[in-house]
């Protein structure tokens, strides 16, 4: 490879590299608005001998919100509405419905393991 080859190579890469940072960018700036819910939002089945957990990116709720205004989502498992906005336990993976105000959910309804509390970011390295 001459002198010349390299130098093409080098400028074609950091077009290339440029134009990725461009894609990348344009792409976080879309989805800005699911930066609060990076794996999706969370959902529980409450009908009677469901209870499927599935997950709906922000962008599939906004989109059935727009289609269906007003309307609960279905259940993909067995097609019934008695669904909800659940946390996820960050042990087993599994669903449960968040706790009332004034409450905590200390124990996975799920698993039954004791839940981490929620701390903020700590400092440690
Ligand atoms: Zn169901
Ligand atoms: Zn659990």
């Amino acid at each position: 490879m001459n002198r010349r080859q390299a130098l093409l190579g080098a400028l074609a890469i950091a077009v290339l590299g440029t134009a990725v940072l461009i894609a990348l960018r344009g792409q976080r700036a879309v989805r800005a608005e699911s930066d609060d819910f990076p794996d999706g939002t969370f959902w529980l089945c409450a009908a009677d001998g469901c209870g499927a957990d599935f997950v709906r990116s922000v962008a599939e709720l906004g989109e059935f919100y727009r289609q269906h205004p007003g309307e609960p989502l279905a259940c993909p498992k067995c097609g019934k509405t008695q669904t909800q906005r659940a946390l996820r336990c960050p042990l087993c993976k599994r669903h449960y419905a968040p706790s009332g105000p004034g409450e905590r959910v200390v124990m996975c309804p799920r698993c039954g393991q004791e839940l981490p509390r929620r701390t903020a970011p700590s400092a440690a390295p």
